[in-house]
């Protein structure tokens, strides 16, 4: 059983890590909800294996080095859960235990990030995420890039600090995957994981692109005003301005709550945001006090979480995606069925062993769900509903784009065919993302078009495309083609570990580029390496470094080589030379630079090799202070850490 408990751990902490800290979650909400059950069930049982950094013992995500951190004055909770009626009702037999009167405010639970908001004499001073509940970070110049929260407020209390829940419209959350799709880049799962991301940019003017918005749901401190319920603050929130959480109601019995329940997740689908649940919370300040709250989440308030919406309909067709790399991917195509808001006919079945796992075939009646309310999956078939004549899918045997033989390696099946016009277009794509070449203006449908008019065979043959040739097809005209052919120069002297990237070589993802960039320091160095030279990194294992030797042995991919080298790309990493001056030293900023901002002075430090963290510690090198610096200069001066000011550090950095 302890193998069990540690596994589910391990297994839940990379969830949530994903999830928190990369907004970027590989299982949906429910399953995570369903794993973490079980593990709290086993450590009930057997609390002697209970782990310290079990999930079940914390409150949300970690707190990014890059941001500083803020402890919040009230903690920011989290909300215990419930799946089911008779849990609400469980709840409220606790509640009318200590309170038989007790009434409840039923709210919609947005599913988005929670932030708190202070203003001191009616002005907006700083905003901050929950991190761990009791540790956030600062995000005060993202939060106030939306709109919907008051920067001022009038007839304010002296302080005030609000807690609520930021989220992304549907509609912003389809346009923005859209136009990252468009441009080749990585997609967001959902709406909450793109309110998560986009608020944690370091640059704010990101944020402010995204179409954030806010819904306030509690008063965390109110200094200069007193409260009764929680209705009441509410009331005077809307009155200073807030927005607050739309469609709350309050109930006596806990059948009004339950039916409320019901109604509110019956509007699910079409609500202009996401909502995951309903949460009840007692409305009087008072008992609120009484009952308490547990190390985690208060005792007076619990979510009803929705179960995700399945839907039943017949497979009719198994289409087959060619990607990138070459890999076959089955997509499943239904009868079209209404889920979440949304019509939906296909869903990846991702690989043959997935297909066969399942057992699904031509023909089935399957359940059908959008993961994360998002991504439409299969979830089973109905076995009763199989009807007669049905056969076992089999992935084909040869690429159904260019026709030549496939390969399988386990669950994959693989076109090795590098000129297969559907991985050209899409290695071109690949090569022209934002976060390889960056050309800006270059999506999807741009290099499909000029690879059905034969204009390019390969992103070596972007840097000789002709501009009249440009400005005579559909959708051009002179100016874009400047544009789009001026955007491509622009990315010839991208940096190696782009380009590295940009090769689109198997499993030689961002992270491994830079590293390879950094220790090969030029192209020809890292297409001679060896593949114990190349294993060296952390980043880089044995396959990876298999996956290189393997793409540099192919006589196409280095006469490949040589045309980017003819068309003047950057092969050297000329970031380097410089690179290493505060290798090993960590450094914390804090108060106003004269000239940088803190985002760039954090920049340099990394580009040097530096850290730079949040808060400061005995692993600190040296403290940069500016003006009106707070709290951290004090502890470094407590703890004897050197501060030093921006001339200072600019001197470190070989600036001045
Ligand atoms: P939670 O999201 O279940 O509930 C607490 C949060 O609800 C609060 O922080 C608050 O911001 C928010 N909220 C929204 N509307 C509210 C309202 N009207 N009143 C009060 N609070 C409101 O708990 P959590 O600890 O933030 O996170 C757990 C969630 O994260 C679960 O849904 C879980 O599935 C998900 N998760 C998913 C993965 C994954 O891999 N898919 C990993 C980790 C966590």
């Amino acid at each position: 059983m302890q193998t069990k408990i540690h596994e589910l751990t391990d297994l839940l902490n990379y969830y949530s890590k994903k999830y928190y800290v990369e907004d970027d979650p590989v299982v949906s909400d429910y399953e995570y909800d369903m794993l973490l059950r079980e593990l709290k069930e086993l450590e009930d049982r057997y609390p002697r294996f209970r782990r310290s950094d079990s999930p079940t013992q914390r409150v949300g995500g970690a707190v990014l080095e890059q941001f500083q951190s803020v402890r919040h004055e009230v903690p920011m909770e989290s909300l215990q859960d419930a799946f089911s009626e008779e849990e609400i009702r469980e709840f409220d037999r606790r509640i009318k235990g200590q309170f038989p009167n007790a009434r409840y405010v039923v709210e919609l639970k947005i599913d988005g990030l929670s932030v708190e908001a202070e203003y001191v004499e009616g002005v907006f001073v700083r905003g901050a995420t929950r991190g761990d509940g009791v540790t956030g970070e600062d995000i005060s110049e993202n939060l106030k890039t939306i709109k919907a929260l008051p920067l001022s407020i009038r007839n304010a209390p002296r302080r005030l600090i609000v807690r609520g829940e930021v989220y992304m419209p549907k509609k912003s959350f389809a346009d923005l995957n859209a136009r990252r799709e468009e441009n080749g880049e990585a997609l967001f799962a959902n709406p909450r994981n793109a309110a998560a991301g986009s608020l944690r940019q370091l640059d704010s003017k990101v944020t402010a692109t995204r179409n954030l918005s806010v819904f306030i749901f509690n008063l965390q401190l109110c200094e200069g005003r007193e409260f009764s319920s929680h209705t009441e603050t509410l009331e005077a929130l809307k009155e200073y301005g807030f927005p607050v959480s739309p469609k709350r109601e309050a109930f006596t019995t806990i059948d009004g709550v339950w039916n409320e329940i019901i109604a509110l997740g019956a509007l699910r689908s079409s609500l202009p945001f996401d909502i995951d649940g309903a949460v009840i919370k007692v409305d009087d300040l008072s008992m609120r006090n009484a009952i308490g709250s547990t190390s985690k989440f208060p005792k007076w308030a619990i979510a009803f979480k929705y179960p995700p919406e399945e839907k039943e309909t017949v497979l009719r067709e198994i289409r087959i995606n060619v990607g990138r790399t070459g890999v076959l991917t089955p997509l499943a195509v239904f009868d079209p069925v209404l889920i979440a808001g949304s019509t939906v006919e296909k869903a990846t079945l991702h690989n043959k062993d997935l297909i066969a796992e399942k057992d699904i075939r031509i023909g089935d009646t399957v359940v059908v769900r959008k993961a994360g309310d998002i991504i439409p999956e299969i979830v089973r078939r109905i076995a009763e509903k199989r009807p007669s004549g049905t056969v076992e899918f089999q992935m084909p045997s040869v690429c159904p784009v260019c026709g030549s033989t496939v390969v399988t390696e386990g669950p994959v099946t693989r076109c090795d065919n590098s000129e297969c016009p559907a991985q050209l277009t899409k290695n071109i794509v690949h090569f022209v993302s934002r976060d390889a070449m960056d050309v800006d203006g270059m999506g999807a449908s741009i290099v499909e078009t000029f690879v059905e008019k034969g204009l390019i065979t390969s992103a070596a043959d972007l840097y000789r495309l002709d501009r009249d040739v440009i400005a005579r097809m559909e959708r051009f005209g002179e100016k874009s083609a400047e544009n789009l052919l001026r955007s491509i120069q622009e990315s010839r002297s991208r940096g190696l570990d782009r380009l590295i990237y940009a090769l689109g070589i198997r499993q030689v993802g961002q992270k491994a580029s830079k590293v390879l960039a950094k220790k090969f320091r030029t192209l020809d160095n890292f297409a001679k390496a060896t593949e114990e030279e190349l294993c060296v990194t952390e980043d880089v294992g044995p396959i990876t470094a298999r996956y290189i030797r393997e793409y540099f042995g192919n006589p196409k991919n280095l006469q490949y080589i040589e045309h980017l080298r003819q068309a003047g790309l950057n092969f050297e990493d000329t970031n380097e030379e410089t690179g290493t001056r505060l290798e090993g030293l960590t450094f914390v900023l804090t108060g106003t630079l004269p000239t940088y901002k803190r985002d760039e002075a954090a920049q340099l430090i990394e580009k040097e090799g530096g850290k730079v963290a949040g808060s400061v510690s005995k692993k600190t090198a040296y403290v940069v202070a500016g003006e009106d610096a707070g709290s951290k200069l004090t502890k470094a001066q407590a703890l004897g850490i050197p501060v030093i000011d921006e001339a200072q550090l600019k001197e470190m950095l070989g600036i001045l």
